[in-house]
Parts: C-alpha cells; sequence; structure tokens
C-alpha cells in the first residue's frame, strides 16, 4: 500500500495546481439546502463537510440529459439525413471527494453501460476521463447501511486514490496508476509516517463502528424468483407510493433512460434522458399497452430489480451500495432496508 500525506496548507494550492491537466469536480452545497457534485471554479474548493450529497455523482459520466446526434431532414442540406455525433469534451477530470460508497457504485453501474457485447460510447468514454479522489466517510450519515453493502466506509473499490482526513492532513491511500499520476499533478509527493497504514486502519474500525444500520440478504438470492414475485406484502409496501421517482434519480446504482427524438421543422437531436421506473409511462409500449400498469408492479420492480434479480444475474450482491438516499428523500418514508428485511424473511 502506498501511502501519501497532504497537509491541509498544502491542500488548495495543489488542488489549483492538478488544473493544468485536469479539470475539478467536488461536492457543493446548492440553494435549498440540497448538495451535488458539479465543476469547480477556480480556486473553489469541494466542500468535505458535506457526507451524503442530496444528488450522487452520477451525473458526473450520465448526465441527466445528453444530445446523442443531431440531424437534419432537409433534402436541400449536403448533411441530409446524416447523424453527427457532437464533440463532447472527454478530458481528463478529477473527482474530488467522492465518497466510497458512490464509487463502488460506478462499479455496479459500469457492468450495465460496458458489457462484452455492448458498450454505451458516452458513459464510457466520460468514466475512463474520470480519475476518482475518494474521501473516506468518519462520520457516517444515519441512513448509511454500507458496510452491509461491501461498500463501507473507508472502500477502496472503484477508487484511484481515498483521502483520510485526520485533521491537519489527509493520508492518501494510492489505488490506481491513475491515482498516482493525479497526485504527481498536484505536486503532493510527500511519503507518509511509518505508522499511517495503522492509522487508517484504526479510524476504518472507529468509522465501521458507527454504522449502525445494517441488511441481511442472503435468504433472498436463494429465494425462488416467483415466490418472492407473488408475496403478499408487496400491496403494504406499495401502497403510500407517489411514484414519484425521487428514489431512482437520487440513486448512485440507477441507470434506466430513455431515448426521444425532438424534431423542429426539419432539424432534429437524439437524447439520451434519466427515467425511473417508478413512472407509468417507463414501460408503455407504442400498441398503448403498459405491462407494468400498476403501482404495486412498478413499486415491487424497483426491489425485485436492485435485491433479486441483480444477485441472480452476477452473483455480486445486491445493486444497492446502502449510501441511504433513497430512505432520506422519500416523501413517504418508503425505506429499503425494511423491503429487505421483508423479502429476507
Ligand atoms: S421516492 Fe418514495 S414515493 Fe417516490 S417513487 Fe420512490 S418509493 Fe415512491
Ligand atoms: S437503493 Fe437507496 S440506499 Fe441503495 S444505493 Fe440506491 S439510493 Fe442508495
Amino acid at each position: 500500500m502506498r501511502i501519501l500525506q497532504i497537509r491541509k496548507t498544502d491542500w488548495a494550492a495543489g488542488l489549483e495546481k492538478s488544473r493544468k491537466d485536469h479539470s475539478l469536480i467536488g461536492p457543493v452545497r446548492e440553494r435549498n439546502n440540497t448538495s451535488k457534485f458539479r465543476e469547480l471554479e477556480v480556486g473553489e474548493e469541494p466542500d468535505f463537510s458535506i457526507t451524503t450529497t442530496t444528488m450522487s455523482p452520477k451525473s458526473v459520466v450520465f448526465p441527466q440529459s445528453e444530445v446523442m446526434f443531431t440531424y437534419t431532414t432537409d433534402k436541400a442540406s449536403p448533411e441530409c439525413n446524416i447523424m453527427k455525433v457532437p464533440k463532447n469534451d472527454y478530458s481528463p477530470r478529477a473527482i474530488i471527494g467522492i465518497r466510497p460508497f458512490d464509487a463502488a457504485a460506478m462499479n455496479i453501474v459500469k457492468k450495465n453501460f460496458d458489457t462484452p457485447d455492448y458498450r454505451d460510447p458516452y458513459w464510457c468514454d466520460a468514466y475512463e476521463a474520470c480519475t476518482f479522489i475518494g474521501l473516506a466517510v468518519t462520520n457516517p450519515d444515519s441512513c448509511d447501511f454500507s458496510t452491509s453493502t461491501n461498500s463501507g466506509p473507508f472502500s477502496t473499490a472503484g477508487l484511484d486514490v481515498l483521502l483520510v482526513d485526520t485533521g491537519d492532513s489527509f493520508l492518501a491511500e494510492v489505488v490506481t496508476e491513475k491515482g498516482a499520476s493525479w497526485m504527481r499533478s498536484a505536486g503532493f509527493d510527500t511519503k507518509a509516517d511509518h505508522d499511517a497504514e495503522e492509522t487508517i486502519a484504526t479510524m476504518r474500525k472507529e468509522a465501521e463502528k458507527k454504522i449502525t444500520s445494517t441488511v441481511e440478504f442472503d435468504n433472498i438470492d436463494k429465494k425462488e424468483t416467483l415466490d418472492l414475485y407473488n408475496e403478499n406484502f408487496w400491496e403494504s409496501i406499495s401502497f403510500p407510493c407517489l411514484n414519484c421517482g425521487t428514489c431512482t434519480y437520487v440513486c448512485p446504482t440507477c441507470w434506466c433512460f430513455d431515448i426521444q427524438d425532438e424534431t423542429a421543422h426539419k432539424k432534429g437531436r437524439r437524447m439520451k434522458n434519466w427515467d425511473s421506473c417508478m413512472f407509468p409511462n417507463f414501460t408503455i409500449h407504442t400498441t398503448g399497452h403498459n405491462p407494468r400498469n400498476t403501482k404495486l408492479m412498478r413499486v415491487r420492480q424497483r426491489f425485485m430489480h436492485k435485491l433479486k434479480y441483480h444477485q441472480s444475474k452476477y452473483n455480486q450482491g445486491i445493486m444497492c451500495v446502502g449510501c441511504g438516499r433513497c430512505v432520506t428523500s422519500c416523501p413517504v418514508n418508503i425505506d429499503i432496508r425494511e423491503v429487505c428485511k421483508q423479502m429476507n424473511s
């Protein structure tokens, strides 16, 4: 394990130095007491006081709305019927202060956008441009259950560097060559003291101890899919749901999108927009038939996908990193931990 030390007095200057070959993206507070990840202005620092941003950083690689290509159907134009892919900026960018559960979520989502058979160039090009500089969670939020989902407060899965805040300094565990390259460009090259590894291990244990919220899902994998699908509890679980889609929009592992053509006269553009399995129109067919035409079906689909189908398909745990965002954001308090308990019992 290679560990460097960054004095906080050198932090801001190092960030600015790294801009010569990276743009910087980090957590910031917005109005209305919300927070998200966005590009940092020159001189602006990521706000490390935020543990769980309202919106996850998934938009860094999966924008809420994205132009796939533009076209014209004007026969007088030499470009008639030619699809033109926009020149998107995929230059290197460092995501400063991404939390371990959100970095682990990138690995889960990657399984959907980058498969042996299919590669989504928009997602993959943006992902490959990123260097993930993580920040360990030392004061977990109350709904954090990431220790149950293998994406705990000091996990390095999906990260290039893990920063650990020790007060006056950060200890930086360099995980990949990409991470080492960002550290060099920031001028952070001071070797940490010999006891740094032990310090991180102790802090990790303390942080993990603070996470008291847990879920179990081993039995879900063993149960028959149809038995779970036909359970009576879906009626009571789905009853209060408003199908507002908030849980899916804030979730770092939700990847549903819709493709729409927006046309005006003879010009058009094809858009890739976030969508949600909780919306009635998500599954509607062109015939008008909707295979998930009730709220119960949509709520069941969300939880079956996250907690059952993902386990069955990949045998790599559930499609959830325990960030707790859907728990804190749901206006009617539908709690994935409670649903998981019912499905697992
Ligand atoms: S946030 Fe709550 S009410 Fe809204 S769709 Fe999700 S479960 Fe339903
Ligand atoms: S399902 Fe909820 S707790 Fe799990 S990753 Fe998504 S938002 Fe976080």
